[in-house]
């Protein structure tokens, strides 16, 4: 363990539902806090309040939620250092503004965006490197003046100390940015309001943040950050920039390949131990071949360092073989009471001790809990309407088949899948048919469908006088 207690932040700019990759930053972020025994915070970055919105806010609070993500310090739970929403913070940051201005390490720049723009333009001609020029950053007073009294519109601009910037990253290494690289940037816009810049250093500073995990589509930001810090009187947090994650193309993963949101995952039927334990592993490994990993298990084997700087790709079939894997391992009241929602979603009504009883015969076979409906309609519903596949089957079989096989069932003591079974074979028998062909028949009248969990067991819980009825129907 380090000594200073380390404290994590996961600083989500909510628009709906969280993106995988936003997922797995924040995954590694609270891993490492929990694996450290430290302190994971929730900061919700809603400065833009032309896009945040109040339901994208308990969306991240859902999600997070869903995932067992649990933050000791954040918007909802307090904490010491409230408030953790970047909107109620403003007068913070205007503080510090104020400070950087008085110390000099920011100045009013009134340049308008038009002659940015064309010295920008000029720059690239010269064929020098774009970016902002330093033309504010020596006003003399008497120019200052002259602005002022013109009303000119100012923002406000940081002094970025101009040297060779490295970022010592857990993940990337170390990262070098050139003096001249990083040009001075905007803290403060015209309107009043922060830039993010300013605000995730001064929240970083004063929420005593010891790691910074985060995309590296930031990782430009962190000697900016850091340099914020420093002129603040603060030493940095230490940075680990986790590579995006792709799709299947290696281009970023984007809704063009599919599901990205956490709630499209949720609604597919995937568990949220099998979405964490795989995006665990999506540019982590522990070191040894396990793939199935609990909570309990990644936490004690997570470290920052074996983090992988390559990006990786995702992939849909490993989840859902993970997902299939954490549906066979949950227990049938457990496993019952996930798949309800997908049940009642479909307009099923399950009884609990049916639904319980149910699970054995259908966990081996489900990816995800969407399967549940189609598998189990047959016996939460009488309205059962015969897919094609089924009226063929039926169809094909020997006149007056399913009846004899009502007839059968209707003296099978006691109902059991092991006496179901027994007789069915012994019926197959004397109308000299495959087991094959003898049950599908049997299984497309009593299910409806020519796909179904395992025939006896299926009809045991269905009950004696709901198969015989719908043999008789069918037959
Ligand atoms: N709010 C930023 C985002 O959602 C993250 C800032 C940070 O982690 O430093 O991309
Ligand atoms: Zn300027």
């Amino acid at each position: 363990m380090s000594e200073v207690p380390v404290r994590c932040r996961f600083a989500p700019a909510p628009s709906g539902s969280l993106h995988v990759g936003n997922v797995r930053s924040a995954l590694f972020s609270w891993l490492f806090a929990r694996h450290q025994g430290g302190t994971f915070v929730l900061r919700v970055e809603d400065t833009d309040a032309s896009r945040v919105t109040e339901e994208a806010v308990a969306g991240v609070l859902e999600d997070l939620r869903w995932l067992g993500l649990d933050h000791d310090e954040g918007p909802d739970v307090g904490g010491p250092h409230e408030p953790y929403r970047q909107s109620q913070r403003l007068e913070i940051y205007r503080e510090h503004a104020d400070r950087l201005l008085a110390q000099g390490d920011a100045y009013h720049c009134y340049c308008t965006g038009e002659e940015l723009e064309q010295r920008r333009k000029a720059a690239m001609a010269a064929g020098q490197a774009p970016g902002y020029d330093g033309h504010c950053r020596a006003l003399t007073p008497e120019q200052v003046a002259a602005f002022d009294a013109e009303r000119r519109a100012s923002v406000v601009r940081f002094r970025m100390p101009d040297r060779e910037w490295v970022v010592d990253d857990i993940v990337k290494g170390e990262v070098r940015f050139a003096p001249g690289q990083l040009r001075d940037f905007v803290l403060v816009r015209s309107d009043g309001s922060p830039v993010f810049l300013l605000a995730v250093a001064v929240d970083d500073l004063l929420m005593g943040i010891t790691h910074v995990v985060r995309g590296d589509d930031l990782l430009a930001s962190a000697p900016r950050n850091a340099a914020v810090i420093e002129a603040l009187g603060g030493t940095p947090p230490r940075y680990a920039h986790v590579p995006q994650v792709l799709g299947p193309d290696r281009q970023p993963l984007s809704k063009r390949h599919g599901s990205t949101s956490v709630e499209s995952f949720r609604e597919q039927g995937f568990l949220p131990e099998a979405l964490v334990n795989y995006l665990a592993l999506l540019g982590w490994s522990p070191g040894d071949d396990r793939e199935v990993l609990s909570r309990d298990d990644l936490i004690e084997a997570f470290d920052l360092e074996r983090v992988s700087s390559n990006p990786a790709a995702f992939d849909t079939e490993k989840l859902t073989w993970l997902n299939n894997r954490y549906i066979r391992s949950l227990d049938d009241d457990e496993l019952g009471a996930r798949c309800l929602h997908f049940l009642t979603e479909e307009g099923l009504m399950p009884d609990p001790p049916t639904l319980r009883a149910a699970m054995p015969i259908v966990k081996e076979r489900m990816k995800t809990l969407t399967e549940a409906p189609a598998l189990l309609r047959f016996l939460f519903t009488d309205d059962l309407e015969l897919n094609e596949k089924a009226a063929g089957l039926i169809a094909k079989a020997p006149d007056g088949y399913l009846g004899r096989v009502a007839d059968a069932l209707e003296a099978v003591e006691p109902w059991t899948a092991e006496t179901i079974t027994a007789e069915l074979d012994a019926l197959a028998g004397r109308e000299s048919l495959s087991r094959t062909k003898a049950f599908q028949p049997v299984r497309a009248a009593v299910t409806g469908s020519n796909v179904s969990p395992p025939l006896p067991e299926s009809l045991d819980l269905l009950g004696r006088d709901r198969t015989t009825e719908r043999l008789r129907d069918a037959g």
